[in-house]
């Protein structure tokens, strides 16, 4: 009998992929399903950014680039933190690579030694507990609630730091809540952050584009440009640019930890892909139109999706400020139904009796809630309100 790794033993599979396979199984076999599962855009990546592709395959633009990413595309994402974001850096601060999952796992395995603590706040991006586990270090969960809209106080960071901790991890607009930190909440984390010089912090801005509300976006580095030299900025084209399958993401930061990132990179993955790293470029680099126009959209859904959940018996859920996923409290929901005890096991009822696939909130750590993504259309999210009313009764 093969004995795996301790490493590979901790972890799971991703739950919100388990999810999306289930549904297109169950679909594959004759069912008709509705699926809220998905962690995608719905819309087609822009024809400008398909036209950049397809002309450097004709460029040939088809080998082996540096590891850390083509000088044209660290360019355009030097730009882009410029432009969108105030921030400065050079190439060497920057590093390419297959996605943002990509991203955040170079970030765990260059900085991490087995022990380090991560904070994580709940609900949390599936991946990153799992992904600080592979590199042999503690995920240091800080749970929160719907009445704080999701969002973690100064005092519970402070609370959560140890002499162990290493990371901080923020995910502002966040999957799986949709709900993003104001400046004055992150300026309040980051005074507690200044009193702990040796912790570092990555902030996933993957989201930062999809967003609407009171607020321009704002990461903790704008709220706190002090934390400059321990602070990584997490950020890709996938979901901005409907780019999911070309797998770019990237990241910006202390030159020594990029540096042993894009080490680590040389040694697994090398460059991303040739072809996509100049789709991305076109995508930084050209009109913003296409994002406003799937945010105008994306913002509709949100608007409906939540007085729609809200009109459901034992369902409550709050607004967010961007993404594409809301995520209700289903809580009295589960109390209520018959036979059901946990959202995991109502989540499996919904698939069950009226085809409706959501991702139970226990796979971001939030038990008692779902996350619903609206990247579909108003139709089927209609169907979808409609079946799981018919469920709940
Ligand atoms: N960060 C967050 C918060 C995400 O939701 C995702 C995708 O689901 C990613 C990072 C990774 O994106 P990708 O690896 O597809 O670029």
């Amino acid at each position: 009998d093969v004995q795996l790794s301790h490493r590979v033993q901790q972890i799971k599979p991703s739950p919100t992929l388990a999810v999306t396979n289930k549904a297109a199984e169950l679909r594959a076999a004759g069912q008709d399903i509705i699926g809220l599962g998905a962690g995608e855009p719905d819309f087609d990546t822009p024809e400008h950014i398909k036209a950049a592709a397809i002309a450097a395959i004709n460029e040939g633009k088809t080998k082996y680039t540096a590891v850390d990413g083509t000088p044209g595309l660290k360019k355009a994402i030097i730009d882009k933190f410029k432009r969108d974001n105030d921030l400065s850096y050079e190439p060497n601060q920057i590093l390419v690579s297959s996605g943002g999952k990509q991203s955040f796992f170079n970030l765990a395995l260059a900085l991490l030694n087995p022990g380090d603590e991560v904070v994580i706040p709940a609900p949390y991006w599936v991946s990153y507990p799992d992904m600080v586990l592979v590199a042999e270090g503690v995920p240091v969960i800080i749970e929160t609630t719907q009445e704080q809209r999701f969002k973690i106080t100064a005092e519970q960071l402070e609370a959560a730091i140890t002499d162990k901790t290493k990371l901080v991890v923020l995910n502002s607009p966040s999957n799986p809540t949709g709900v993003a930190y104001s400046k004055q909440e992150l300026a309040e984390l980051a005074e507690v952050l200044k009193k702990h010089p040796q912790i570092f912090v990555a902030t996933d801005d993957m989201y930062e584009h999809i967003v609407w509300g009171s607020e321009p976006f704002c990461n903790i580095l704008n709220a706190c440009p002090k934390l400059y030299d321990r602070t990584f900025v997490l950020n890709g084209v996938s979901k901005a640019y409907s780019m999911t399958g070309w797998r770019i993401g990237y990241a910006a930061g202390p030159q020594k930890v990029i540096g042993a990132m894009k080490k680590i990179q040389s040694q697994s993955t090398s460059n991303p892909a040739s072809i996509s790293q100049a789709a991305a470029e076109a995508a930084l680099n050209g009109s913003q139109e296409c994002v406003a126009e799937m945010v105008t959209e994306f913002k509709k859904r949100h608007d409906y999706l939540v007085a729609a959940l809200n009109g459901i018996n034992g369902v409550s859920c709050i607004e967010g400020n961007g993404t594409f996923y809301v995520f209700p409290s289903f809580q009295e929901a589960i109390e209520s139904t018959e036979g059901v005890s946990t959202d995991v096991e109502l989540a499996e009822l919904l698939l069950s009796t009226v085809g409706v696939a959501l991702v139970p909130g226990s796979a971001f750590g939030a038990p008692g809630h779902m996350r619903l993504s609206f990247a579909t259309s108003m139709d089927v999210l209609e169907a979808a309100v409609a079946r799981i009313k018919k469920a709940l009764g």
